[in-house]
């Protein structure tokens, strides 16, 4: 990759807060105004992949091969139907590959080592996103080695920031040891639901305790953005005008003007 490529590590060791769904209609956003987007999907589960429509038998090179050391970057990529936007995928082999890698010493680099020693032709990427699986393992800091930066959704609910002290101190642990450029992209609140009083409460609880950090996007819970996976679409191209879909591109918004300041700095 070269050195105009950002790379966004979403991350959150609870399932279902809508890290996939978030790294998809980013990724898409982005790609929409013609930057060039790579998802590298780092999820066994491979919800990334199964939702932007890759079907598992075309999955011939995944994300296990590159942590491995078997296939590079450019080798395992795979474009989407989404022009612009490349994914690199996952197979049910990444259930095994810490196993592999654990005994190895830069066990915690494979994927930075990968993106950066991809040759100068193939360091077309402008923006880099990494779907994590929902847990702080080695696959995690792994992404966060290689980032620039971590989103961090946070699902609107009673819960919500009970594990992101856990989470921030172990971006605050991979900055102290093996990736000092590291920084908080931001924390986005996810499937908000407004005729609940809670999820309002807990939108002020968030601002009041993480701040800055917070965008100012909120997104709505929506039926359509649910939908959208099953269909192997993003929400953005399944239903552009769907509330979800258009919060999306508001965070997008968001993320870019943030990054330009991060590049800068
Ligand atoms: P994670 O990757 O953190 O496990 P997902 O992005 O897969 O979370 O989201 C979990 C579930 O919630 C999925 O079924 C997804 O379709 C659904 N979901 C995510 N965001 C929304 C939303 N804004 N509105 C409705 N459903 C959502
Ligand atoms: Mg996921």
């Amino acid at each position: 990759m070269n050195s105009a490529t950002r790379i966004i590590t979403i991350a959150n060791q609870k399932g279902g807060v809508g890290k996939t769904t978030t790294a998809i209609n980013l990724a898409t956003a982005l790609a929409a105004i013609g930057e060039r987007v790579l998802i590298i999907d780092l999820d066994p589960q491979g919800n990334a992949s199964t939702g932007l429509g890759i079907d598992r038998r075309d999955r011939t090179l995944s994300s296990y091969d590159v942590l491995v050391g078997e296939a590079s970057i450019a080798e395992a990529a795979m474009q989407t139907a989404v022009p612009h936007l490349s994914i690199v995928p996952s197979t049910l082999d990444l259930l095994g590959v810490e196993m592999e890698i654990s005994g190895l010493p830069d066990r915690a680099l494979r994927l930075r080592n990968a993106l950066r020693t991809a040759p100068e032709g193939e360091g077309r990427f402008s923006y880099v996103l990494v779907d994590c699986p929902p847990s702080l393992n080695l696959l995690t800091i792994n992404a966060m080695a290689a980032a620039d930066s971590v989103l961090v959704p946070l699902q609107c609910e009673f819960f919500a920031l009970e594990g992101l002290s856990q989470l921030l101190e172990t971006v605050e642990q991979v900055r102290a040891g093996i990736n000092p450029g590291l920084t908080i992209q931001g924390i986005v609140l996810t499937m908000f639901d407004g005729r609940n009083n809670l999820a309002n409460q807990v939108v002020d609880d968030v601002r009041a305790h993480m701040g800055e950090a917070v965008y100012q996007t909120v997104i709505p819970r929506n039926v359509r953005v649910s939908e959208a996976p099953s269909h192997g679409k993003p929400a953005i191209l399944y239903d552009l005008k769907c509330t979800g879909s258009q919060a999306y591109l508001q965070l997008a918004s968001e993320v870019i003007r943030r990054e330009r300041r991060l590049r800068a700095a």
